[in-house]
């Protein structure tokens, strides 16, 4: 392990760096710096001159984890000598901290002489509070209130994480993750779009290995789940990443919930009701996410279910195998009976079985016609935020989702009286 000194990610409130000059042709460039100042903006200033007018300037600059390549005029008179500058508000499209960006300029004279400058590389860090950090393996975590017990504490439970996700999914973590654990909630929503909202505990940015969270040092023990709930989401990700399609969610979750560790009450009575009651959701259905925002519960939990079920009767390697199976963009039927040698209808018959339920009848959860509660009152202690952080991963996958994301926001403000 490796402990840093008391950090400096940013002791400065923005950086500016400046390359010596450099030419190609007749172009010369005379300044080339940004100045970052999360999470507003991040200004670029060039200048340069050449033997003949300067009459265009590309800024191409690419978030690190993104396929996407943004390419940006900015505004200029035509002259042998300009100054310029590019303003990216990260307001308007929003980037998370630590994010690291890479991006160039191209110049072009008028003569038909061209510069394209060296790329340059700068992580844009939250830079409003002063950061300790400590990193073992891929693991970086940062956090600014609290004990460094509590930071020692919290990267023991991620590195832990990472262990048992490999150890009983097969599921490894090859690029760094880091993870940014804000002292409130109010700085935490500081740090994200306006879009989230009071119930917001810890949003997972799985594309760029990066992961922030809300924990208090008297939230420890809910910290440690949430964390490894979302550590599970990036890990999923890096094993499973294609252009061509996405693992299915009941799996993504599932493993999320079962790495977390033992179901937690609320969610094994949704369970356990609803295998009494005859109406568990279909393994096919689990596809979704519900409709019906009370039925979240039912969702995770049934998505735990079935997890475990593969991993105590399938094992590490099927799981591993069904991960590389997805990363090439295999639709789930097939995976299923490529690796497990079963059908989504197959797999759902077996699981049900060994849960003691009746066999499939019911309809999926966005069909289903009469949503109960899932959620028993006074299942958890007052002020009890746990399970919040479960629910604003599934809202990720679906940001601009209109009308099922303010369904599923509706859910979680659900939820949370309700476990209140
Ligand atoms: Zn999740």
């Amino acid at each position: 392990m490796k402990r840093l000194p008391l950090v400096i990610i940013l002791l400065v409130l923005s950086l500016t760096w400046i390359f010596p000059a450099q030419a190609q042709g007749e172009i010369t460039v005379t300044q080339d710096s940004y100045l970052t100042s999360f999470p507003t903006q991040v200004k670029f200033t060039l200048e340069a001159r050449s033997s003949s007018d300067i009459v265009r300037i590309t800024l191409v600059y690419q978030l690190a984890g993104e396929a996407a390549v943004n390419t940006a005029y900015p505004e200029f008179q035509p002259s042998k000598e300009i100054k310029t500058e590019y303003v990216w508000n990260t307001k308007k499209s929003y980037v998370p901290p630590g994010v690291e960006v890479e991006y160039y300029w191209r110049i072009e004279d008028a003569a038909g002489h061209t510069l394209k400058t060296p790329p340059k590389s700068f992580v844009y860090a939250d830079t409003r509070y002063t950061w300790q950090q400590l990193s073992r393996g891929k693991l970086v975590l940062s956090w600014y209130r609290g004990s460094q017990d509590f930071g020692q504490a919290l990267l023991d439970a991620a590195a832990k994480g990472l262990e048992q996700i490999d150890r009983e999914a097969g599921i490894k973590v090859e690029r760094t993750v880091k993870i940014f654990v804000y002292g409130s909630q109010a700085d935490l929503l500081g740090a994200l779009e306006p879009r989230h909202s009071e119930w917001t505990g810890g949003v997972s940015f799985s594309e760029m290995g990066i992961i922030l969270l809300d924990i208090s040092e008297g939230r420890l023990s809910w910290g440690k789940r949430a964390l490894v709930h979302e550590l599970t989401h990036v890990a999923v990700h890096q094993a499973t990443d294609n252009p061509y399609g996405e693992v299915p969610r009941w799996l993504n979750e599932g493993l999320a919930m079962y790495m977390e560790g033992d179901l937690e009450s609320p969610y094994a009575s949704a369970l356990n009701q609803a295998i009494k009651e005859n109406r568990l959701f279909s393994l096919r259905s689990l596809s979704s996410y519900p409709g019906d925002p009370r039925q979240v519960t039912l969702y995770y939990a049934e998505s735990y279910s079935v997890v475990k079920y593969l991993i105590d009767n399938f094992g590490r390697e099927k799981m591993a195998q069904l991960m590389a199976t997805f990363k090439e963009g295999t639709t789930q039927d097939t995976a299923l009976t490529q690796v497990l040698g079963l059908s989504t209808d197959g797999l759902d018959a077996q699981w049900r079985q060994s849960l003691g339920a009746k066999p499939k009848a019911s309809p999926g959860p966005t069909r289903s016609a009469t949503p109960s509660p899932t959620v028993p009152v006074g299942g958890l202690a007052p002020g009890s935020r746990q399970g919040l952080v479960i629910l604003l991963c599934l809202f990720l996958p679906i940001i601009g989702g209109g009308l099922l994301a303010v369904a599923l926001g509706a859910g979680a403000l659900y939820f949370s009286r309700r476990k209140a």
